[in-house]
């Protein structure tokens, strides 16, 4: 998953395209280095939502009128081009969620739960997001089944021998992500699928934050299951895809009922549509749906292999300029690497840098991460977190340095 020899975006001609970007805070240039909680989203983004309600906001599959007809044909439309995006073989292997959550906890339900029985085991990494370990939890609790953990060492890269030594036949699942959401690490996710596969265990990829930062391709991935979430990827809050194997979505039962999954209900019984819509109960997020294919669009446009080829060399800058402020220390050193930076700085709390940050109008995360599990294996309660995108810039980086040296003399 190298980017390549792909050629680097030029972030001046990118962030003019990022309205919020030009934006002050605290009467200071804002500096946006929290993309992994949430991205920017472009002005293409912006007027397909604006476009949808002031040109043809109409409920879909249910209208015969224009507008119901213009409004499903861009929610579908927003199917093919996430199918594109993901490299998925055909549209109907796309489930439209609210994101990665639900598309997780849609797994675990309707395919985990019916299958898992005690003795069983769902196997998970030690640097989940908790998306990815909860709903595990709440499956096995319901059904007898364990779940195990494997390994990472100190740099924050997954002990890939490990990993394979623990697929034992009682494994019935394993969820990994692709890229963490703490360290940046990038999980050999063709590896560790073909392991799953060899030994008949499905392998579910948590792609969260691979979607807004790597090409991606799931039929050479080799996963059973492969979660995205929409607004880490330029899109709206409140959009996902799970994409799954075929054969599963026929194999699973519904986990949601009402309107619009359904063949025929009568009080005798139910019976229900094609895979992915008998997953696809009630109205959708339609807005949400035609921004994400615009952000789809928009990231295809610009090209995956030049958003990680870019991000890379951002990387490598702010990971050299960081590495010079006394006393800080990064969490996360893998070979393979996003470009997200957790640290430490002696001496400083985490939340006193990041709020002292805003006031110098950077903008990065501090706290647990969602990943409870991670902090601990770093015997810390937090990080901060420089979360990098391709309309950052070098200048950027040095304003985050320049602001870390300020405030850390008036907080030690
Ligand atoms: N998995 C990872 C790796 C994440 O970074 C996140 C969000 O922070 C999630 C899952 C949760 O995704 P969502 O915001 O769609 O619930």
């Amino acid at each position: 998953m190298k980017p390549g020899n792909a050629k680097p975006l030029d972030p001046a001609q990118v962030r003019p395209d990022f309205p919020v970007l030009s934006r002050q805070v605290h009467g200071k240039p804002l500096v946006y280095l929290d993309s992994a909680n949430t991205g920017q989203k472009p002005r293409v983004v912006i007027d397909a939502v604006e476009g949808y309600f002031s040109r043809f906001n109409a409920n879909v599959a249910r209208a015969v009128h224009q507008l119901g007809e213009e409004a499903t044909s861009a929610y579908e439309g927003a199917r093919d081009t996430l199918t594109a995006f993901l490299g998925a073989r055909h549209r109907d292997e796309l489930v439209l969620t609210s994101g990665t959550t639900m598309a997780i906890n849609l797994v675990a339900y309707s395919y985990a739960l019916p299958r898992l029985k005690p003795g069983d085991s769902i196997l998970v990494t030690t640097m989940e997001h908790h998306a990815n370990i909860v709903p595990w939890q709440l499956v096995a609790e319901r059904t007898g089944a364990t779940l195990k953990v494997a390994p990472i060492n100190e740099s924050g890269e997954l002990i890939v021998d490990r990993f394979i030594e623990m697929l034992t036949p009682d494994v019935k699942l394993a969820g990994f992500t692709h890229v963490s959401n703490v360290l940046g690490t990038i999980n050999p996710v063709r590896q560790l699928a073909r392991a799953c596969r060899e030994r008949g265990i499905a392998s579910l990829v948590d792609g969260s934050q691979a979607a807004p930062h790597l090409p991606l391709d799931v039929q050479s991935i080799g996963c059973d299951f492969y979660v995205i979430t929409g607004h880490k990827m330029a899109g709206p809050t409140g959009t996902g895809v799970l994409w799954a194997r075929p054969e599963h979505l026929e194999a699973m039962p519904p986990f949601f009922g009402g309107g619009d999954m359904i063949r025929k209900v009568s009080f005798d019984g139910t019976t229900f549509a094609d895979p992915p819509h008998k997953f696809e109960a009630g109205t959708p997020n339609i807005a949400g749906f035609v921004g994400l294919g615009a952000a789809a669009t928009y990231l295809s446009g610009l090209g995956m292999d030049r958003i990680a080829a870019t991000e890379q060399a951002l990387l490598d800058y702010a990971t050299e300029a960081l590495q010079q402020v006394p006393g800080l220390r990064i969490v996360g050193q893998a070979a393979h690497k996003a470009a997200v930076i957790s640290f430490l700085i002696d001496g400083v709390q985490s939340h006193d840098l990041a709020t002292m940050l805003d006031l110098e109008g950077v903008a990065v995360r501090s706290g647990h991460h969602c990943a409870h599990p991670l902090m601990d294996f770093y015997g810390v309660p937090s990080t901060a977190r420089a979360s990098l995108a391709f309309y950052n810039t070098r200048e950027e980086v040095d304003r985050l340095v320049a602001a870390i040296l300020k405030v850390c003399k008036l907080l030690r």
